[in-house]
């Protein structure tokens, strides 16, 4: 038995009190066998032929395979969103752009169930969260930026807004439609293009966004989407595009930027994180607590802007981490469709290995882990929520996003010290405070090296506001006027 298998045995479950199975019904959901790309306005056969297989990560069960873009391929694409942006997008009127917008909003809207059910069945994420929040917020932000589609120019007063062209959209697999959502509709609203690259994993709710989009009547190309693995990203990201918009791994946005250097083409990076969540000793802890484990266990804690790190006064360091294994103790790990579920399945067996990597790594460094006895499913990838203490600044866990159900625990005393501890990471995408005193939030807010600080609160999400970060965590923002920038063209339309 592994010294991670020995450790995490030490506390017994809590006494038996199920829940009756509450499984949300697949039937609203039409697999295909097979996706095609979605290339100027029609589902294409990739050039190679070349197809790979999508699964449900919470059976390993095989959904449908989908088409892997070459770069032929993305060239065509890339194509028809041009002659799409000239002989069509870019003339339209905004108020006319925003027709489409809201007709693509109230779609997801009116198929809201399918959305969700297949969102959690190639995601592996919980029904309650992809139901409750990754679709209603896709719709939401289709809606807010058809509200600024023939507002451009109030919006930034004594300029000349005009859209940039063909924009080049990468994708991750945390928030498939989300991310789609939050890539196509400033575009869109600001008379670009576009060609969309989902992550390998999670392909679905993007191509069946394509049905939409279809639906919608979008002029043809207007919108591509070009499915496939890390090769058709870095196609798309080569090819003849005006403007690159990624999200995912530091790493490869890197290389995104090393590639785009000197091309001139516009380029917005939303990269990783390792927030931390900091808890003050007046806080009300049983609101933190609440707080602390939606920051982490959210989605598998596959965010971005994830509260991993979490900093706690010294004086009530005791009876919270009390509260917050107690707490630990009453999540339901398991099926992603049940509608009780709190934590669903690992997006990959890749991601899995990542955790699993960087979890036996904290253990090595002496930290000390403690994870509920709850039983997992036999097939599929999962890992049960995590908590360590003992942790130093230095070690890995605290350092490197794990992007799982991971929390690693540190301590603080003073108000400077947390913020230095705070700070203290290449990252720099979000942060938590939790406190009574609203001067101790501005204070800190003002210092947090982060590009949002949320106060008694955490992973609260509107489309009005705006999301990004500062040092490795990338640059640009999404979300709120802010968001419209990078797809403008201030001085004088092309
Ligand atoms: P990646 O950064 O590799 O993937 C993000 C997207 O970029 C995917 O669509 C991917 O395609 C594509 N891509 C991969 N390589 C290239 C490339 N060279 N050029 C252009 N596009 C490319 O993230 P991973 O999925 O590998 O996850 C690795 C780690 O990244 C995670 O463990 C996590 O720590 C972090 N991450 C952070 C996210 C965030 O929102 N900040 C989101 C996802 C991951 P494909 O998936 O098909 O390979």
């Amino acid at each position: 038995m592994s010294e991670l298998e020995r450790t995490s045995d030490r506390t017994p479950a809590m006494p038996a009190w199920e829940y009756a199975p509450a499984p949300e019904s697949k039937n609203v959901v039409r697999l295909r066998d097979r996706y095609e790309l979605f290339i100027g306005g029609r589902f294409v056969e990739p050039k190679n032929g070349r197809y790979l297989p999508t699964i449900d990560p919470s059976s390993e069960e095989v959904l449908a395979e989908v088409a892997e873009a070459g770069a032929e391929d993305v060239d065509l694409a890339v194509t028809a969103a041009r002659d799409a942006w000239t002989s069509a997008w870019r003339g339209l009127p905004g108020a006319e752009r925003a027709k489409y917008l809201y007709r693509i909003a109230r779609a997801l809207q009116e198929r809201a169930r399918e959305f969700a059910v297949l969102e959690s069945m190639n995601g592996g994420k919980p029904i309650k969260e992809s139901r409750d929040v990754d679709i209603p917020l896709a719709a939401s932000h289709f809606f807010y930026y058809a509200g600024w589609a023939d507002k451009l120019d109030y919006a930034f007063p004594g300029r000349r807004p005009g859209p940039i062209g063909v924009a080049g959209q990468v994708i991750p697999w945390n928030f498939p439609l989300l991310m789609a959502a939050w890539k196509l509709a400033p575009a869109l609203a600001t008379g670009n293009t576009s060609v969309l690259k989902p992550a390998e994993t999670t392909p679905l709710t993007a191509l069946l966004l394509a049905e939409v989009i279809q639906e919608a009547e979008l002029p043809e190309g207007v919108v591509n989407i070009v499915t496939g693995a890390a090769e058709t990203g870095a196609a798309l990201v080569n090819a003849e595009v005006d403007k690159v918009a990624f999200t995912g791994s530091t790493e490869v946005g890197k290389q995104i930027q090393r590639t785009l250097a000197g091309t001139g083409k516009r380029l917005t990076l939303e990269l990783g994180g390792k927030a931390a969540n900091i808890v003050f000793d007046d806080a009300p802890l049983d609101q933190a607590v609440e707080g602390v484990v939606n920051g982490i266990f959210f989605n598998q804690g596959h965010v971005c802007c994830a509260g991993s790190r979490l900093l706690v006064q010294e004086p009530i360091f005791e009876p919270l981490l009390e509260k917050l294994k107690a707490r630990l103790q009453t999540l339901r790990v398991g099926a992603p469709l049940d509608k009780n579920t709190d934590i669903g399945a690992i997006n990959s067996e890749a991601q899995l290995r990542k955790i699993e990597e960087l979890v036996a790594a904290g253990v090595e460094e002496g930290a000390e882990i403690y994870q509920p006895a709850c039983d997992l499913p036999a097939r599929g990838f999962w890992f049960r929520p995590t908590l360590f203490t003992g942790v130093s600044q230095s070690h890995r866990i605290a350092q490197e996003e794990i992007f799982g159900p991971v929390l690693s625990i540190l301590t603080f005393r003073t108000p400077e010290e947390a913020v230095e501890k705070a700070n203290n990471t290449p990252y720099g995408l979000s942060a938590g405070v939790w406190t009574e005193k609203g001067s101790r939030i501005l204070w800190m807010a003002q210092r947090m090296e982060a590009g949002v600080v949320w106060a008694n609160t955490f992973n609260r999400f509107d489309p009005a506001s705006p999301f990004g970060g500062y040092k490795e965590s990338g640059f640009g923002r999404e979300g709120g006027l802010q968001g419209l920038e990078p797809y403008l063209e201030l001085d004088g339309a092309r």
